[in-house]
C-alpha cells in the first residue's frame, strides 16, 4: 500500500487541540482549498529545537494579513503549539508545518465572516534534496513560468496560490531528469528557485536577486547576516540570466534544502564549492547552536 500523509499515527495541533493524525481533517466545500485562501510555514527542528521558530509564525501571520485572515492565535501561543506537537510525537529532527485557512461557512470568492483556522504537523524529516545530491549539488533547468510583480499578487506571502507555479515548473523539471527549476522574474531576471532562494558567487561576493517579487527566505537572510560576518560582501540586484556564465559558483538557501551547491543550470556549470561550503558550515552549526 502506497503511505499517505493523512495515513498515520501521532498528533496534529488543530485549532488549539492535539488531535489524533487521521482525525485532523477538513471538509470538502471549504474556502482554503476552492479559492486558495490557505498560507503556511515550513520549519526544521534540529535536535528538539525549530531554528527561528518566533520568525516563521510572525511570518504566517503576516501571509494570512496578506489574504484578508485574522489568526485567532498569537505568535506565542503558536510557538507554544508547535514544541507542544514535537514533544507530543517525540520528534528530534523534524520538518514542522503550520497551516492557516478559510473554513467553510461560505463558498463565495467573498468569504469575509468565515472562520480562520489553524493547523500545526509535524513529521520526522531528513534532507529536502537527499543527501548525495546535496554533497552532489543539484541540477536545475529553467522553469518555464515567471514569478509576477508585486502588483499582481501577494508576492511576499507564503501563500499556497503562490505554488501552483511551484508544482508546475518542479513537475517539469523532475519529469526531464533535473532535480529542480529556476524561475525568473516578470521581466526575465533571475528570481529564485520554486522553494528555495538563489545566490551565485563571484570571489568573496555573493550576489542575489533582490526580494522584490518572491519570498525573502527566513535562510536567505540568515546567509546574508552569515556572509557579512564571515567577511563576504552581499550584493543584492537584479541579475540577467546572460550575467551566469561570470559566477563560478551557485547555491540554494531554504528550510528544508538549507544550503544546497548547484552543479548546472541548463548547460551552464557551477564548479566550485568552496564558498558554499563554508556558508554551509557555518549555518548547520548555528542552526544547531540555537537549539
Ligand atoms: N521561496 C519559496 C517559494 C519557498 O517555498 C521557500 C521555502 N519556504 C523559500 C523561498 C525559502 O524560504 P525559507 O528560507 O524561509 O524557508
Amino acid at each position: 500500500m502506497i503511505p499517505t500523509m493523512s495515513d498515520r499515527d501521532g498528533l496534529i495541533w488543530l485549532d488549539g487541540k492535539l488531535t489524533a493524525w487521521r482525525d485532523a481533517k477538513i471538509h470538502v466545500l471549504t474556502h482554503g482549498l476552492h479559492y486558495s485562501s490557505c498560507v503556511f510555514e515550513g520549519i526544521r527542528a534540529y535536535e528538539g529545537h525549530c531554528f527561528r521558530l518566533a520568525d516563521h509564525m510572525e511570518r504566517l501571520l503576516f501571509s494570512a494579513g496578506c489574504l484578508d485572515m485574522k489568526v485567532p492565535f498569537t505568535v506565542n501561543e503558536l510557538v507554544d503549539a508547535t514544541k507542544k506537537v514535537l514533544a507530543a510525537n517525540k520528534l528530534v529532527d523534524a520538518y514542522v508545518r503550520p497551516f492557516v485557512w478559510r473554513g467553510s461557512e461560505q463558498l463565495a470568492a467573498a468569504a469575509p465572516n468565515n472562520t480562520i483556522h489553524v493547523s500545526i504537523a509535524a513529521w520526522a524529516m531528513p534532507n529536502y534534496f537527499d543527501a548525495i545530491a546535496k554533497a552532489k549539488g543539484i541540477r536545475l533547468q529553467v522553469g518555464e513560468w515567471r514569478r509576477p510583480p508585486k502588483s499582481c499578487g501577494p508576492v511576499h506571502a507564503k501563500c499556497s496560490a503562490n505554488y501552483t507555479i511551484t508544482t508546475l515548473a518542479k513537475h517539469r523539471a523532475l519529469a526531464q531528469g533535473f532535480d529542480d527549476a529556476l524561475l525568473l522574474d516578470w521581466e526575465d531576471n533571475v528570481a529564485e528557485v520554486t522553494a528555495a532562494n538563489i545566490f551565485f558567487v563571484h570571489n568573496r561576493e555573493l550576489h542575489t536577486p533582490r526580494a522584490d517579487c518572491f519570498l525573502n527566505g527566513i535562510t536567505r537572510q540568515t546567509v546574508i547576516e552569515l556572509a557579512g560576518k564571515m567577511s563576504m560582501q552581499v550584493i543584492e540586484r537584479r541579475i540577467a540570466p546572460t550575467e551566469l556564465s561570470q559566477f563560478t559558483e551557485c547555491f540554494v538557501t531554504g528550510t528544508a534544502s538549507e544550503i544546497t551547491p548547484v552543479t548546472s543550470i541548463g548547460d551552464l556549470s557551477f564548479p566550485g564549492r568552496s564558498i558554499s561550503s563554508e556558508i554551509d558550515a557555518a549555518y548547520s552549526a548555528l542552526v544547531r547552536k540555537a537549539s
